[in-house]
């Protein structure tokens, strides 16, 4: 049942009706509020200083996906600029850092689209160089890895500390880890938000978790810079183990959160040592980001449905 509705919402991130009805109800902004920390960069600058006073790090995500021209996808680079900058004139860079979907910076445009992106991003990470902070590419679906990996490669020869994300749910993300766990790189590690078909991704929950320690071992072993980016317990378990069976310390890998979920395990971990990064999404276009979340707990459908009626 909830692997079912999982799968009708992951359907419903991709699809514009649903989009304007979702969006259109007053109440769904309420909801939303719980994983998206506000509208614009004041938001988004206030939640990363709460953050640094707790102990916890953050990567900030100026929502939009999917863009569908140029001037858009120029308008979100420049956003990401300018965060930068407020970012290092507010003494906030050494806690902060992007995330950007090549997808908003162009990627998926007609003609060049890949270029395009690599240009925004560049212009991006210089931003960040800059200000003393880094990026992290957001992985998306399946038909984008290829094109962000190439991204990834040449922007690594001018930015090396340029991180990317690999996602355990797919077949080929094994060799990946082995592929990119060399000195320097930095590497989120993630399940796998989006609905792929069973010829590129496991189905089953069992088989990704299971994909994702064997991912842990790879990276753990390397010589990279691991990101754990999950809120399972039993991965979070696993990759202690691993980090202590490679004999790595704190500050040679981090862990990674969502803005609003399991919060109490954030501070617990950034009270005992752990750097924890909290992923922080901010903008107007929280749509696919939102229902994405949804997919990934009926629980939360319930608590957006409780909100519906007025309960
Ligand atoms: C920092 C960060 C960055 C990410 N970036 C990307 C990306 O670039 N590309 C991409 O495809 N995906 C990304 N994701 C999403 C990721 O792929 C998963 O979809 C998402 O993290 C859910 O998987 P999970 O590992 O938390 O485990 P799940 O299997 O979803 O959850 C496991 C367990 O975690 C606990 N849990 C989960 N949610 C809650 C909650 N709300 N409250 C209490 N307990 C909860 C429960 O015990 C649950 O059983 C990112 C996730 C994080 C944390």
């Amino acid at each position: 049942m909830a692997a079912v509705l999982s799968s009708l919402l992951l359907k419903a991130s991709r699809s514009p009706l649903s989009r304007r009805a979702v969006t259109a109800i007053p109440v769904t902004r309420k909801v939303v509020d719980r994983f998206v920390a506000g509208e614009h960069e004041d938001a988004a600058v206030a939640a990363v200083r709460a953050l640094k006073a707790q102990g916890l790090y953050a990567t900030l995500d100026h929502l939009g996906e999917d863009t569908t021209d140029a001037a858009q996808a120029a308008a979100i680079r420049d956003s990401y600029v300018r965060l930068l900058g407020r970012l290092a004139a507010e003494g906030l860079a050494d806690h902060a850092e992007v995330s950007v979907k090549l997808s908003a910076l162009g990627q998926g445009l007609p003609g060049g689209g890949e270029q395009l992106a690599l240009e925004n991003s560049r212009a991006v990470c210089a931003a960040a160089a800059a200000a003393g902070s880094t990026v992290t590419l957001d992985m998306e679906d399946h038909t984008t890895i290829d094109s962000t990996l190439r991204v990834l490669k040449v922007l690594r020869e001018d930015y090396p500390w340029l991180g990317a994300v690999l996602q355990s749910m797919l077949h080929r993300t094994e060799q990946d880890c082995r592929d990119l766990a060399y000195p320097g790189s930095r590497i989120r590690l993630v399940k796998g938000a989006y609905a792929e078909p069973a010829t590129v991704a496991h189905q089953d929950k069992a088989e990704v978790d299971a994909a994702y320690e064997r991912c842990l071992e790879i990276l753990m072993a390397g010589g990279g810079y691991p990101m754990v980016a999950t809120h399972d317990s039993r991965m979070i378990r696993a990759a202690r183990a691993a980090a202590g069976a490679h004999g790595r310390v704190a500050g040679d890998h981090e862990f990674q959160m969502l803005y609003g979920i399991r919060q109490d395990e954030q501070l617990k971990a950034a009270r005992a040592g752990t750097r924890m990064r909290v992923y922080v999404p901010f903008g107007t276009d929280w749509y696919g980001y939102f229902m994405r979340r949804l997919a990934e707990r009926p629980a939360n459908v319930g608590f957006f449905l409780r909100a519906l009626v007025g309960r």
